[in-house]
């Protein structure tokens, strides 16, 4: 017996794997610093989690409208108009267990057998393998170092053929943090309007862009692009809201409805009291948040002084996200005794072999020639992590 052809190609994501084998060390009493970790180290705020008991406390237990209570689809709304000009009706709107679930399902409603999708590298982890679920065909397009990791539409144009259904954007970026500009996806949108291509644009690192930039959606730009537009967001980065799994989509009703009965079929709504929680951390106080940026401003600025003064190390100033995406393929053809470095997983196995650090090579992304630290862990974590990484490449030959 043979498990089917879809469960065969799917990979283990790679910076869990990371994670846990971090993780194993740790256990195992290694002192591991991690900058692997794709999670805000900040708790729930306390705000959000009383909303939650209260729900429990009261009952709210039991099964809610698939894609979510009208509370929080008016809250959602809400925050569409306020933050990115953009109005929605509740038929618009579908609530998920967590952004990587509104990401599934979307992708599943859109792409058919054959589609080409159009994905910027260095990508996400998730999006390349959800493709491949749906059938699709990952169109794999280099967003270059050279301009900040960003697609210009001249690429855009480029990679597109009669095959081809559709884009991921993602800014802020995961792996990368680079924040897109209006005029960087007004440029975006024109092609993508001339093509008339469906949009996925991932904005869950929405609140977290740094030195006044602002974020802006895609679909704000033009009533076209709203209607080709499916916006995912959610409150698992800006709220410290892993755990409680909820993600969100603005999409045309069409998309709406599909996604909805695709959900009704599969996980059913999300579940009841983080629904309830949600809604405090989009209304409620947004003071925790603020003061998360501020830290990750710190942070951000800490590391990236010291590993652009590390000799062969160098590294882009990211506007967004908590991670930070330097070039170390000066290291490739070097070696720390018997071990030599030939790519992003080599490196990031002496790394933490040597160094006991923990990060995640580029590859994860689709790029050998990088690396990525998330800096979400303590300042003092980082200091020591950077010590580490530092006395490491010195030994390298
Ligand atoms: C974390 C992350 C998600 C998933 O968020 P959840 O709501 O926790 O599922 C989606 N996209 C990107 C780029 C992310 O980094």
């Amino acid at each position: 017996m043979e498990l089917a052809k879809r469960a065969r190609q799917i990979s283990p994501s790679p910076t869990l794997a990371i994670d846990a084998q971090a993780k194993k060390m740790q256990a195992e009493g290694m002192d591991v610093i991690s900058f692997g970790v794709g999670e805000p180290d900040f708790d729930t705020p306390e705000h959000i989690k009383a909303t939650a008991v209260e729900a429990l406390n009261s009952g709210f237990t039991k099964y809610t409208a698939v894609a979510g209570i009208d509370a929080l689809k008016e809250a959602i709304i809400r925050k569409f108009k306020e933050d990115n000009q953009l109005e929605y009706q509740p038929n618009q709107i579908v609530v998920s267990s967590g952004a990587k679930h509104s990401l599934y399902n979307c992708i599943q409603v859109l792409c058919d057998e054959g589609d080409e999708v159009i994905l910027p590298t260095p990508y996400w982890v998730s999006y390349i393998e959800q493709i491949k679920l749906a059938g699709g065909i990952p169109k794999l397009v280099e967003a270059k170092e050279s301009n900040g990791f960003k697609l210009t539409a001249d690429e855009l144009r480029q990679a597109i053929n009669p095959k081809t259904k559709l884009l991921i954007l993602n800014s802020p970026s995961n792996p990368t943090g680079a924040v897109y500009t209006r005029k960087e996806l007004v440029a975006l949108g024109k092609v993508i309007e001339e093509h008339n291509l469906w949009v996925i644009s991932d904005e869950i690192y929405e609140k977290l862009v740094y030195d006044n930039l602002t974020h802006v959606s895609i679909a704000s730009l033009s009533p076209k692009l709203k209607d080709l537009t499916v916006v995912i967001n959610g409150v698992s980065k800006a709220y410290s809201m892993t755990g409680w799994r909820i993600g969100y989509t603005a999409a045309p009703p069409a998309v709406a409805k599909a996604m909805t009965d695709l959900q009704s079929h599969s996980t059913s709504n999300p579940t009841s009291f983080a629904q309830k929680a949600s809604i405090t951390a989009l209304l409620g106080d947004q003071e925790p948040l603020n003061l998360m940026v501020k830290e990750f401003v710190k942070r951000r600025d800490y590391m990236l002084e010291r590993l652009n003064s590390m000799s062969g190390v160098i590294c882009n100033k990211p506007g967004g996200a908590f991670y930070l995406y330097p070039n170390i393929s000066a290291f490739f053809g070097k070696s720390l005794g018997d071990r030599e470095i030939n790519n992003s997983t080599d490196f990031a196995e002496v790394l933490l072999a040597e160094a006991r650090i923990a990060v995640v090579p580029g590859i994860a992304f689709g790029n050998e020639e990088n690396i990525r630290l998330s800096y979400a862990t303590s300042m003092e974590k980082i200091k020591e992590g950077m010590d580490r990484m530092e006395l490491t490449l010195k030994i390298l030959k």
